[in-house]
């Protein structure tokens, strides 16, 4: 019998921690659609194959994750705008009959700000904690909301460096040192690094230093207010959670997989909430 099912995945290696089967599978009982989202667990020397041989699968596309995010986007026919400046994808469908990868994480940090906080459109100074892949996804959602000052802070300087290139104008590139100085320009602070993590040390910024109106944000979600978060409630700065950005980086590939644009509410945030809160 012919499978009318549609199905989606994500894939990574390992990928046993991902919370992407429970928003996608929220959003299929939600829709009351006849599909599936699965775990796979692709090996890195199997990912290149696994990506171009993708159209002749049972599979409408679905999602990367670590370690297989550059890999993808090598491997892809062709790229979104925001995979292209990222260099990277995390989201995959077909298209004439071969693979293409998008990358929807800009997207979703500038929407979790959206929902959380609307007044970050007014920032016009960010401190960016962090150079790695995330960094790029957030520096890019800044720079598309026409923030002018972009300062990216990172203990390897050089990669500080490498990311305040790839954007034209705008960017600058710092040590850690340099937060005493930093901070009281800032507007919008993000840490995009896993310091804060369950089980790792926070990255003891002074968030005193940061003017009254700063918002201060974290990628981290587990736990869900990290110690960065904690203290920035503590001074009354508003302060955005990285959950937000984990549901709303999901919104496209569902869209392009199912057909339906899902909604992030607040029932789907708290289901997660409940399942973060159940493993730890
Ligand atoms: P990555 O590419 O490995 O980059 C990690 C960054 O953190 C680098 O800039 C690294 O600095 C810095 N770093 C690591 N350990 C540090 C330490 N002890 N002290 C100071 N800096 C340190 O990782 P990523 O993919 O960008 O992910 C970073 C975090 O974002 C992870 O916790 C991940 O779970 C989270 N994340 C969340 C979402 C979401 O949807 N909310 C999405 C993506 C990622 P060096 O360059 O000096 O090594």
């Amino acid at each position: 019998m012919a499978d009318t099912m549609r199905h989606a995945f994500v894939c990574g290696h390992p990928v046993a921690h991902s919370r992407s089967p429970l928003i996608h599978g929220f959003w299929l009982d939600k829709y009351g659609i006849a599909g599936s989202y699965e775990k796979l667990d692709i090996a890195p020397a199997d990912i290149a194959r696994f990506v171009t041989e993708l159209p002749a699968s049972r599979y409408a596309g679905g999602n990367v994750t670590i370690p297989h995010k550059e890999a993808a986007f090598a491997a892809v026919a062709r790229r979104d705008e925001a995979a292209e400046i990222i260099g990277a994808v995390n989201t995959l469908w077909i298209e004439d009959g071969r693979a293409v990868g998008g990358n929807t994480d800009a997207y979703g940090y500038a929407a979790s700000l959206d929902a959380a906080t609307p007044d970050w459109r007014g920032v016009t100074s960010a401190t960016v904690l962090g150079a790695g892949g995330a960094a790029r996804a957030v520096v890019h959602a800044l720079a598309q909301a026409g923030v002018a000052d972009i300062r990216i802070v990172n203990r390897t300087i050089l990669r500080a460096r490498e990311l305040a290139d790839r954007f034209r104008g705008g960017t600058s590139a710092h040590g850690w040192d340099a937060l005493p100085d930093l901070l009281p320009g800032t507007g919008l602070l993000v840490n995009t690094t896993p310091l804060g993590m369950k089980g790792a040390s926070g990255s003891d910024v002074d968030v005193a230093a940061l003017p009254d109106s700063a918002i201060v944000s974290d990628i981290v979600y587990v736990p869900l207010e990290t110690p960065l978060l904690a203290a920035a409630r503590q001074r009354g700065l508003a302060s955005v959670d990285g959950l937000g950005m984990l549901l709303h980086q999901a919104v496209a590939g569902f869209a392009r997989w199912f057909d339906v644009v899902p909604d992030v509410s607040a029932e789907l945030r708290a289901r997660i909430v409940a399942d973060l809160e159940g493993a730890h």
